[in-house]
């Protein structure tokens, strides 16, 4: 049904508000149609009802029409304005459209179509323009919202910035503390280990077998204690990126018989068997000696530590440009949930204070962070009450050192543990190629 329009005629002269009535009957519009006469009770009308359109006369007795719509303009009165214009007055009317009127129609042309066409087009006009102007109201009201927003993000983004700033400092002085007290701590160790060993050489005079019993017992402990203090110095120059990588020539299966051998009488204490099988065409690689030793020791100690019964088995092997040491054991097992975990710093399987099996649980993590610097993987396989199998994957040749990164990159796969410990991508046919870093040695 068509809306019923609330017109309001504002005209001096009775005989023109007539026509303007009779046109707006004849034309059929559905209305309610108010008259006045002069400019103040237009005014009036408008301030205290609201209207859909107002026909207004452009030049009324008491004050014209620019007068009229500069009210309505400072009083915030919006309503479509259509002018009708007496005879010569469309300059006029146009200086009334540029004041903020809708459209103009002179009287002299008033019948009903043009009249009802021209007061819908202006309703509409208007409205249209009133959804514009809202939607913009509410387009710059969600634009300052977004400022504001905007504001309190970048608030909260230089906060974080300055947290982030001091954890690195208080980490830094962390790593800083753990490396000076662990340097401090090795130099008294160093003279208790050496002297516990002078004081068991028989030159310097026989000890009971109590006092003997008692200096080995110092002097075990002490080099346990070294060995701590050792992987701490480590753990804390690798995060401070410290540690650097002293690459030579060396033959792999010499270094891998010299460490199990360092190994072999704690497995015999345990009466655990210890193999080592080397597959290896080419025995020579380019790598850090000691970080190799410290790494395969690492995991022995463990697979030692780990396991009671059974025996341990290390496989040195070879694929295309790459080296792989592999240390298989018979002991507890790990559960996969626990594989991510452990090869994070001061990570335990066990971390309760009465744990059955000692350790700093650092080993991994450190073994971990050198693998990366060596652009290597580590691969674990283990099942609980079964036994574990720690693959290592090293280039034969390693390239410039990369940096170790404390979280290691994930990949789980049903029961295997995978870490993508390498930084830089390598294809086989870019490791081939000369190091960047190191000079290309021919292997
Ligand atoms: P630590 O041996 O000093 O505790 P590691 O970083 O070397 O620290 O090892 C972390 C943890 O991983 C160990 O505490 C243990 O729970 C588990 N783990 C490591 N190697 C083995 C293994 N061969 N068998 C069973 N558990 C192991």
């Amino acid at each position: 049904m068509e809306e019923t329009l609330k017109i309001l005629v504002v005209d001096d002269d009775e005989v023109d508000r007539m026509a303007v009535r009779r046109a707006l009957t004849k034309a059929c519009v559905r209305m309610e149609l108010t008259e006045v006469g002069d400019g103040n009770d237009a005014i009036s009308a408008l301030e205290n009802h609201s209207y859909d359109c107002v026909l207004l006369d452009d030049c009324l007795l008491d004050q014209d029409g620019l007068n009229i719509i500069h009210k309505l303009r400072s009083s915030e009165i919006k309503v479509p304005v259509v002018i009708l214009t007496n005879q010569g007055d469309e300059q006029i009317a146009v200086e009334l459209m540029k004041a903020g009127a809708t459209d103009y129609l002179s009287k002299s042309r008033v019948t009903s179509e043009t009249l009802a066409q021209i007061l819908r087009n202006a309703i509409r006009l208007h409205r249209a323009e009133m959804k514009a102007a809202l939607a913009n109201q509410q387009l710059r009201e969600s634009h300052e919202e977004l400022l504001q927003k905007n504001q309190e993000l970048e608030k909260q983004r230089q906060q974080i910035q300055l947290q982030n700033l001091k954890l690195l400092e208080a980490s830094r002085l962390k790593s800083q503390f753990l490396a000076t007290i662990s340097h401090e701590l090795r130099t008294p160790m160093n003279a208790i280990i050496g002297f516990s060993q002078i004081l068991l050489r028989p030159k310097f005079g026989q000890l009971t077998h109590q006092q003997a019993d008692m200096v080995e017992r110092i002097l075990n402990n002490s080099k346990h204690l070294l060995i701590l203090l050792n992987e701490v110095l480590d753990f804390s120059k690798l995060e401070a990126e410290q540690l650097e990588l002293k690459p030579e020539i060396f033959d792999l299966p010499k270094v891998i018989n010299t460490t199990v051998g360092e190994i072999r009488s704690l497995a015999e204490a345990k009466k655990l068997s210890l193999l080592v099988q080397t597959n290896l065409q080419n025995t020579l690689v380019f790598n850090d000696p000691v970080r190799v030793r410290q790494i395969l020791l690492n995991l022995l100690s463990n697979a030692v530590k780990f396991t009671e019964s059974g025996g341990i088995w290390v496989e040195v092997k070879e694929i295309p440009n790459q080296v792989i040491i592999i240390v298989r054991d018979t002991g507890i097992g790990i559960s996969p949930r626990d594989f991510k975990h452990i090869f994070e710093a001061f990570r335990q399987v066990d971390q309760s204070t009465t744990r059955k099996y000692p350790g700093t649980g650092l080993g991994l993590a450190i073994i971990n962070s050198l693998v990366r610097m060596m652009g290597g993987k580590i691969l674990l396989e283990s099942q609980l009450g079964v036994g574990s199998m720690f693959k290592i994957e090293l280039p034969r040749q390693i390239t410039s050192p990369t940096i170790a990164v404390s979280t290691p990159a994930l990949n789980l796969d049903g029961d295997e543990i995978f870490y993508s410990a390498q930084n830089s991508h390598q294809s086989p046919s870019q490791s081939s190629k000369a190091p960047i870093g190191y000079p290309h040695i021919k292997l």
